[in-house]
């Protein structure tokens, strides 16, 4: 999925150079945490329904583990890449020492397409996934989730398959299960909320109230809906959401200048957060091709997809309008892109701070696991509120006091984080 020019490892590397830079760190730290420690890859034979037995390719990469397991999604993907993986599994890492929670950066990827594999192809392909891994998994070790195309059902096939390899209960092993089988209340929401908590807290800096803004918002998968839905009920007016059509294979625009009903458009889209653009045109929206998601005169732009979006390419089609951009995807922005958002002096909260929610709300789904007693969905959103609005805080102050870029404030809470933690160990 590093497609083109743009290869997301080599912005995360970048990135992580830059900063590295920055804060002056020295090189054997340099050498540790720009790559990832450990990367599992292998093949997957299933059983295809048509008694044929087709052969995945299967990765998990754990990038640092110092601060506690490695934590991270699978994603299925029929165009994943090893790099994406590198990638995402470092940003992990970034991601749990921003929120200060103690686990590290792990990514898993399957290329895959589930929307053309039965349910019971997309169980053999489950189980043995984590046949491959269950020796270097577990909830000391290393922790998956959903992500890109999978879900509960697919964590609850793992999880399934890893206690039955080690004969016991294992909940904690996986996170992102089904509620009721060992699943937290509000992980559905967590992400999509926690990208909306890190808004309300840009636009009272900014002095903006929430209620009189507009946004444009892409992807309408798990992240995107609830984040649609949040800032709805705060008074926000979506005007355009762009997501992916399977059956004609290219990106539509849905726009509706006074607002989109999100939960009229979430009653129509499949599983993979895809709108029915017939049922969506029934409905008053216009139906635009092409990055019209980005060109709205918006005062927020929610990135919610992918990644490498805003690139040097798409990045001056931005609207003047736009305040604030709150990347819910993973790596949706460039680094080159990134120099024209500073430039323009937009309000930039960074990926791995602004989606966040989601491993926080997995590392609560963890904690309890392991009390084996739950928590109702108002005190885990209580508590999710409160992770991302301190490390938001904490963010914006370095931020401000330094005079950095948020996502190089960002960097340098998380790196030292990190930084620190490998030295304690003496690994370094
Ligand atoms: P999802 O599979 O539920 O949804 C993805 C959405 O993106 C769909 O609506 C799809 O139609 C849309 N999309 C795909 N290609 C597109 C294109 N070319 N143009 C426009 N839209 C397109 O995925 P998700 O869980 O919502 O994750 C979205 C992003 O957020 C990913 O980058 C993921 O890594 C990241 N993320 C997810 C979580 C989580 O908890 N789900 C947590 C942190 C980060």
């Amino acid at each position: 999925m590093s497609k083109g020019k743009y290869n997301a490892y080599e912005t995360a590397q970048a990135q992580f150079d830059k900063v590295a830079d920055t804060i002056d760190l020295d090189q054997s730290a340099r050498e540790l945490l720009r790559q990832p420690s450990r990367e599992y890859h292998f093949t997957i034979p299933v059983k295809m329904d048509n008694g044929k037995t087709k052969v995945f390719k299967g990765f998990r990469i754990q990038h640092n583990d110092s601060r506690g397991p490695a934590k991270g999604g699978i994603r299925f993907h029929p165009e994943e890449t090893a790099d994406t993986i590198r990638a995402l599994s470092m940003w992990m890492t970034w991601k749990c020492a921003v929120v200060d929670i103690p686990l590290g950066g792990g990514k898993g990827g399957i290329i895959c397409d589930p929307r053309t594999m039965s349910q019971g192809e997309q169980e053999r392909l489950c189980r043995g996934y984590i046949r491959q891994m269950a020796k270097n998994m577990g909830p000391v070790i290393d922790v998956p989730a959903p992500d890109v195309m999978s879900n509960g059902q697919h964590m609850l096939w793992m999880l399934d398959e890893y206690e039955t390899i080690h004969g016991g209960s294992y909940p904690g092993a996986i996170t992102g299960k089904p509620v009721g089988m060992g699943g937290s209340l509000g992980r559905r929401e967590a992400t999509g909320y926690g990208v909306i908590y890190t808004l309300r807290e840009a636009l009272k800096k900014l002095n903006i109230d929430i209620a009189t803004t507009s946004a444009s918002i892409q992807g309408f998968g798990n992240v995107a809906e609830y984040a649609a839905r949040l800032y709805s009920t705060m008074g926000g007016k979506i005007v355009a959401i762009s997501c992916w059509d399977n059956t004609d294979k290219k990106a539509y625009t849905f726009r509706k200048i006074e607002g989109l009903d999100i939960d009229a458009l979430a009653l129509i889209k499949d599983q993979y957060g895809t709108i029915d653009k017939d049922k969506a045109m029934a409905m008053g929206c216009e139906l635009l091709e092409g990055n019209e998601w980005l060109t709205q005169d918006v005062d927020i732009i929610l990135p919610c997809a992918l990644e490498n979006q805003l690139t040097s390419e798409t990045i001056n089609e931005l609207s003047d309008t736009v305040k604030v951009i709150c990347e819910g995807a993973n790596g949706p922005t460039t680094p080159d892109a990134d120099l024209v958002i500073k430039a323009k002096n937009i309000y930039l909260v960074p990926d791995f701070l602004c989606n966040a929610g989601g491993v926080t709300c997995s590392y609560f789904e963890q904690v309890q696991c392991n009390m084996n007693y739950f928590w109702p969905k108002e005190e885990v959103l209580e508590k999710l509120d409160f992770k991302m609005t301190s490390a938001f805080e904490a963010v914006h102050n370095l931020a401000q006091e330094k005079g950095l870029y948020m996502r190089d404030a960002a960097y340098v809470i998380a790196i030292n984080r990190v930084v620190e933690a490998v030295k304690l160990r003496g690994w370094i």
